[in-house]
């Protein structure tokens, strides 16, 4: 603001630099010297100076100095992005005009018009992805705006959210979880449309360690037994593949290609199996050095599907038709000597640098030469979609998206071609209310892609919406189960609500006349015990069935005048619920026991200690696991695993409500815990599990499902656990039983 820091008044060419600075200098022109094609020393001496300078006496959370964070992005610039000269510069100074003195005026006077240009769109694109909510859809499309003027401003971006990742867990918890959900949901899926896997796998693997550091350690621990075996078999599938290679003088490298964690724990989930068997499907990769051509990855390619049976339908050709961003490679999957799958990628050494760093790898923004197909084809489209929402074109852009990006969420554009984003399943109404609220209360019926449909029908990505809307509100609280987006559901609630109000406030006018008329005279704390001895949960809803003709006013009457005289209630229809009757009845208040006996188990860091909590039903929280607390809108504490998917969109939709919590260190309770199995059926086994469970310490079955098909047995038993331990005891047990195959935890 004021006058004074318009101007920096600093001049990098006359500043010392002090012994541990210097290295650092060093060091960075090292990585520059090593990875540029050309790059000016001078000048990145001089940005190094002014981050330096303008960052002193400033601390990261890990008690750095400042600068030295920059310094890092510069270098996973030039060393990991392969990028140029002006984005190390850029790299350098990224922070200063949104964090210090240093102005837009003073990066342009000192470094020129590129270099502030990037600056400026790397300060903009930090409020984009700052944005959350309804404004994201909008902020997005200006991101890709940005992407399309250069790119290099959305490729330093990563670069910083890389090394931010990678320092991560200097933060508060708290801010560690809502960085790698960003991550997670933003960054890696923006990585991966622009081609940079290596970058896109780290993102996620370091998002995943900090979300759920548990199931990480897991995935990593069970990586390094198995490398040996992996080795071995790669090997061996290697062998005669080989001996054809080399006779005809192939210049190779083999590489097996463990997944990365996180795809690995992804892949677990989907398909709801062990690690070992995702495991199984093992990868190789092949890769052709120079002067290798396209031509010799046909070549490969027959020599394996010689060695080996291919599965058709596994086949894919990425080198005719390459991927949007650039990637070329041949897929095949084949079945090896001992009848697994396995996947197998050919490709050049360039498509290779391509796959793994992007289209940066060789775009190298030398003017005049000759410039990438892919980029200039990509650059062209999303420009020409942006420009041009013809309805074929969007849905075009939106599928292509959709394959990489977002695949809960659906993409809808308005009349005026403005693109929004949506959660799946979202309908109309749902739309009408994101435009506005007003045209939400309003909204009559929906145009999509022309013609009149039902404001409940469903929409899907592409469509164009347009609603129609009346002169007055014509809000139907029916809509409520036609909903999915939070501001709807809110803005319903809250229609409901203010009419329910409406009506409950007649009802309480009725009271009152009686009670004036007959001379009653209650406490609102007596008539709370009236109203819940007529079986209303609240005064409110008491009123509310007066008002709405549900209940007469005079059975008020008759219970209060009752309740006055004997200064207590009596009831004739009470005595209804008496313990358990059915099996079902027993277990469902065992249950309820479980979860009420639960509440000591719990500490909530930093909060006061009698905040209610309760654990959330979607993923059934066992001590051991590794938990946050979501604090609802009603006030009180919900408990999931941090592996949970609704927390996921919790923590990415208000964050703010996150709470940290650990487990108090012996509870003494109980949880549920499930295990699936799967296993040979046989005369007895059902048998043999109960046993092995009830002869098990302290463990209670609450159910056990099974279904046998053809010699096969598959069963989930549902089971009162201490914690953690206590389930993968019972779980190793399982194990051990005659036939069973599998046992893991099940969700
Ligand atoms: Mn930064």
């Amino acid at each position: 603001m004021s006058a004074e820091k318009t101007k920096i008044k600093f001049d990098p060419d006359s500043y010392e630099l002090a012994a541990p600075q210097k290295k650092d200098l060093k060091q960075l022109l090292a990585v520059c010297e090593q990875n540029l094609d050309q790059f000016e020393p001078e000048t990145v001496e001089r940005a190094f100076k002014v981050t330096y300078w303008s960052h002193d006496g400033i601390t990261r959370a890990s008690g750095e100095p400042y600068y030295l964070h920059p310094v890092a992005v510069a270098e996973i610039v030039a060393e990991e992005i392969g990028m140029d000269n002006v984005s190390v510069i850029a790299a350098l100074l990224h922070d200063t005009v949104e964090d210090t003195d240093v102005t837009l005026d003073d990066i342009r006077r000192e470094f020129g018009d590129t270099v502030s240009y990037l600056i400026d769109g790397l300060t903009k694109i930090s409020g984009v992805f700052k944005t959350k909510g309804t404004k994201q859809a909008e902020t997005f499309m200006k991101l890709l705006i940005t992407m399309a003027e250069d790119l290099r401003v959305v490729l330093i971006k990563f670069a910083d959210r890389l090394h931010n990742m990678r320092t991560l867990h200097h933060l508060p918890r708290k801010k560690q979880l809502s960085i790698a959900t960003e991550t997670l949901e933003l960054y890696a899926p923006l990585a991966h449309r622009f081609g940079l896997f290596k970058i896109k796998s780290e993102l996620e693997d370091l998002s995943f360690k900090a979300l759920d550091p548990t199931g990480f350690k897991f995935i990593a621990r069970k990586l390094r037994e198995k490398k040996e075996a992996r080795e071995a078999a790669i090997h061996q599938f290697m062998v005669p593949i080989q001996q054809q290679l080399d006779g005809a003088g192939f210049n190779f490298e083999i590489k097996g290609r463990p997944k990365h964690i996180y795809s690995i724990y992804k892949k677990m989930m989907r398909q709801q199996k062990p690690f070992e068997e995702i495991y199984d499907l093992f990868a190789i990769r092949i890769i052709l050095d120079e002067p290798h051509s396209k031509e010799d990855c046909w070549r490969v390619y027959s020599f394996i599907t010689d060695a080996y049976t291919p599965i058709p339908e596994r086949f894919r050709d990425f080198i005719s038709v390459p991927k949007a961003n650039g990637y070329q490679s041949l897929h095949t999957t084949v079945i090896n000597n001992r009848g697994q799958k396995v996947e197998v990628q050919i490709r050049t050494r360039k498509m290779d640098e391509i796959a793994e760093r992007g289209l940066a790898a060789h775009w190298k923004y030398k003017e005049g030469t000759d410039k990438n197909q892919g980029l200039d084809r990509f650059v062209r489209w999303v420009r020409e979609v942006l420009e041009n929402p013809r309805p074929e074109a969007a849905t075009e852009f939106v599928e292509d998206f959709q394959l990489n990006l977002y695949t809960d969420e659906i993409y809808i554009f308005t009349p005026k071609g403005e693109l929004r984003t949506l959660p799946k399943g979202a309908t109309p109404i749902d739309f009408a209310f994101d435009v506005h609220s007003e045209i939400g209360e309003r909204a009559l019926a929906a145009k999509v892609n022309g013609k009149i449909v039902p404001l409940r029908q469903k929409l899907s990505s592409g469509d164009q919406v347009e609603v129609i809307t009346g002169k007055q509100i014509n809000l139907n609280p029916d809509w409520i189960n036609d909903v999915v987006t939070h501001k709807a559901k809110s803005r319903i609630r809250q229609f409901i609500k203010q009419k329910e109000r409406k009506i409950s406030d007649s009802g309480r006018e009725a009271w009152e006349k009686k009670a004036e008329r007959f001379n009653l005279e209650i406490s609102e704390q007596d008539l709370v015990t009236v109203s819940n001895k007529l079986k209303y949960p609240s005064m409110q809803s008491m009123f509310y069935a007066i008002g709405s003709g549900t209940m007469d006013v005079n059975k008020l009457v008759k219970a209060v005048k009752s309740f006055i005289s004997k200064g207590r209630f009596e009831d004739e229809t009470e005595a209804k619920t008496q313990t358990g009757d059915t099996p079902e009845e027993f277990q469902d208040q065992f249950y309820d026991e479980v979860k009420k006996s639960s509440s000591n188990s719990l500490v909530l860091n930093g909060l006061l200690t009698d905040v209610k909590y309760s654990f959330s039903k979607c993923c059934n929280p066992i001590p051991g696991d590794d938990v946050v607390g979501f604090i609802s809108r009603d006030g009180d504490v919900k408990i999931h695993r941090i592996a949970c998917n609704n927390l996921r969109h919790l923590i990415q939709s208000d964050p703010d409500r996150i709470v940290d919590v650990s487990w108090a260190k012996q509870t003494g309770n109980q949880f549920v815990g499930a295990i699936k199995i799967i296993g040979e059926d046989r005369v007895g086994l059902i048998n043999d599990i109960s046993s092995v469970i009830s002869n098990s310490l302290k463990t209670n079955m609450k159910s056990i499902n099974v279904s046998s098909d053809s010699g096969s047995f598959e069963g989930t038993v549902i089971i009162f656990v201490e914690d953690l331990k206590h389930l993968e005891r019972i779980i190793k047990r399982i194990l051990k039983i005659d036939g069973i195959k599998q046992a893991y935890r099940y969700e």
